[in-house]
C-alpha cells in the first residue's frame, strides 16, 4: 500500500503541536493505521492522551452538568399530561431533557442532589432542583457494571422455546454519552452514533423501556465509561463472561428446532450475542476491540446492526462468527447496497408515518395486535406485497419470521448474493437478522 507522504509529514507536524486538535489525531491515524510506520508511537502517545478510543469527545463543563441533572429532576417531576403537552408545543421555554442530548434519569439525578438545610433563602425558590454534588455523580458512573451482557426486552422474546440460540446483548448509550475522564475527574461527553441520520428524531434505544428503567440508563453510561477508562479489562471481563454463558449452555440439552432441517430435535443452544442494541459502533479501534473479543469467543455468535458502513466496508478482516448488517436511517445510506449488502430498514407503519403505502399495513388490517397478545398477521401476503413494491424485490423472496425460520440456513459461496428477505412484527424473534442467508430484515414499526 503506498502511504501519501505528504499527509503523514503534515500529521506528524500537528501531532506535535496541536496534540489537543483530536479531528487531526483522527485525520492522521486514518493514513497511518495498519501500516508499519514509525508514527505508530505517535499514535501510542495521542491514545494515551486523549483516552478516547479515537471517538468524538469532549469536556462537559460542570455547570452544564447541573443544568443535565436539574433538567432531570424536573422532568420526574412533570405529570405525563403535562409533558405530552410540552412535548406536543415544542415551546423551546419549557424544561425538557434535550432530545438529542445526553439522558440522565431523575431517580438518579436525585441520588445526588444536595438538600439544602431549612431556613435556606433559597428553598423560596419553586424548582426543586438546584445543586448536585458531581463527585458523588462521578463516583456512580466510575462504578464498573457486574454483568456486561443484558438481555433487552426482544432478546428475551427472542429466547422462546425451541430456538437453537439463546440472545443477550450489549450496550452503551444511544447517541451521546458520558463518561468521567478517571485519570482527570473531567466528564466528557461521547459521540456513541456519529453517523445517525433521520433515525434519531425517533431512536427506539432513546424511548420506551430503555428509559423507564433509571437503572438501565446509567448501566449504559458505566458500560461506555469502562470501556473509556480501562478498555483491557472491558475486554478481559467480556470474554470471561460470554465464555461462562457459552459453557453454561453448552452443557444443557433443550429441544429445539434444527436450522438445517426445520425440525424439532434435543440439542444445544448457541448464545447469541448483539453487539450495542443501543449505540453504534465508535471508531475503528473500538471494531477492532469487538473483534478480538468475538475472536476469543469461537463457539459463540455475534450479530450487530450499524450506520458505520464506511467503516465496516474497509474492514477486511471480519471473523466468520459476526454477521454485519448495515441499517438504514443513517448519513452513509448511499454507501449500502441494498441488492448485495446484508442490511435493515424501518417499515413505519404508523398513522404519520412518511409513506403512504406503509400506512395501508395498519391502516387496512393487515396486521393487528389483540388485545393481551402480540402483533399478528391478517394478510402476510398484503403486507409482503407492499413492501415488495416499495424496495424493488421479488414478494416470493421475503419471508415473515416463523416462515423464515423453517428454512434451512442456505450456505453462500463468496460473493453470492444472500437470497431471502424477512419481516419482523414488533415484538417477534430478531433471529432473521442472524442469518448471512437473509439480505434485507424489514423492521415493522407501529
Ligand atoms: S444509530 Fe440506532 S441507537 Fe443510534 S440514534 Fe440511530 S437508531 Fe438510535
Amino acid at each position: 500500500m503506498i502511504i501519501d507522504r505528504k499527509l503523514l509529514e503534515e500529521f506528524a507536524a500537528a501531532a506535535v503541536l496541536n496534540t489537543s486538535d483530536i479531528e487531526v489525531f483522527n485525520i492522521g491515524r486514518t493514513i497511518i493505521e495498519g501500516r508499519n510506520t514509525k508514527y505508530f508511537d505517535i499514535i501510542e502517545e495521542l491514545n494515551e492522551a486523549f483516552n478516547t478510543l479515537g471517538t468524538k469527545t469532549s469536556v462537559l463543563p460542570p455547570e452544564e452538568l447541573e443544568k443535565i441533572l436539574s433538567t432531570a429532576v424536573e422532568w420526574q417531576n412533570t405529570p405525563q399530561k403535562k409533558k405530552n403537552a410540552i412535548e406536543k408545543a415544542g415551546d423551546p421555554d419549557k424544561v425538557k431533557p434535550d432530545k438529542f442530548g445526553i439522558l440522565v434519569h431523575g431517580s438518579q439525578a436525585r441520588k445526588v442532589m444536595i438538600i439544602l438545610p431549612a431556613g435556606d433563602p433559597s428553598e423560596d425558590d419553586d424548582s426543586e432542583a438546584g445543586t448536585f454534588d458531581l463527585k458523588k455523580f462521578a463516583d456512580l458512573i466510575k462504578v464498573r457494571p457486574t454483568k456486561l451482557l443484558s438481555q433487552n426486552e426482544k432478546m428475551k422474546k427472542s429466547n422462546k422455546d425451541n430456538e437453537d440460540k439463546v440472545f443477550f446483548n450489549t450496550s452503551i448509550p444511544a447517541l451521546m454519552g458520558l463518561t468521567v475522564d478517571e485519570d482527570t475527574g473531567d466528564f466528557r461527553v461521547v459521540t456513541t452514533c456519529a453517523n445517525a441520520g433521520i433515525c434519531k428524531i425517533d431512536c427506539y434505544a432513546r424511548a420506551h423501556g430503555y428509559l423507564m428503567f433509571s437503572d438501565a440508563t446509567m448501566k449504559q453510561h458505566r458500560m461506555l465509561n469502562y470501556i473509556f477508562n480501562d478498555a483491557e479489562g472491558y475486554e478481559s471481563e467480556m470474554i470471561k463472561e460470554i465464555t461462562k454463558k457459552a459453557n453454561r449452555f453448552a452443557k444443557k440439552q433443550f429441544k429445539i428446532q434444527d436450522s438445517d432441517t426445520g425440525e424439532i430435535v434435543m440439542g444445544h443452544k448457541t448464545v447469541q450475542i448483539r453487539w450495542n442494541d443501543a449505540g453504534d459502533i465508535l471508531s475503528n479501534e473500538y471494531l477492532r476491540l469487538v473483534k478480538r473479543i468475538i475472536d476469543a469467543t469461537p463457539n459463540v455468535e455475534h450479530y450487530l446492526y450499524s450506520k458505520e458502513v464506511a467503516m465496516h466496508k474497509i474492514d477486511k478482516n471480519k471473523p466468520t462468527n459476526l454477521t454485519t448488517r448495515y441499517s438504514f436511517g443513517g448519513k452513509q445510506d448511499s454507501v449500502i447496497n441494498p441488492k448485495k449488502d446484508l442490511h435493515a430498514q424501518i417499515v413505519d407503519a404508523d398513522s404519520d408515518s412518511r409513506f403512504a403505502d406503509f400506512k395501508e399495513i395498519k391502516k387496512n388490517g393487515y396486521i393487528t395486535q389483540p388485545v393481551g397478545k402480540g402483533w399478528q398477521y391478517e394478510d402476510a401476503d398484503a403486507v409482503k406485497k407492499i413492501i415488495a413494491n416499495h424496495y424493488d424485490i421479488d414478494a416470493k423472496d421475503i419471508f415473515t419470521v416463523a416462515e423464515i425460520s423453517k428454512k434451512p440456513v442456505k450456505k453462500l459461496e463468496d460473493d453470492e448474493v444472500a437470497p431471502y428477505n424477512a419481516i419482523i412484527l414488533p415484538g417477534e424473534s430478531d433471529k432473521p437478522a442472524t442469518r448471512k442467508d437473509v439480505l434485507g430484515i424489514y423492521l415493522i414499526k407501529h
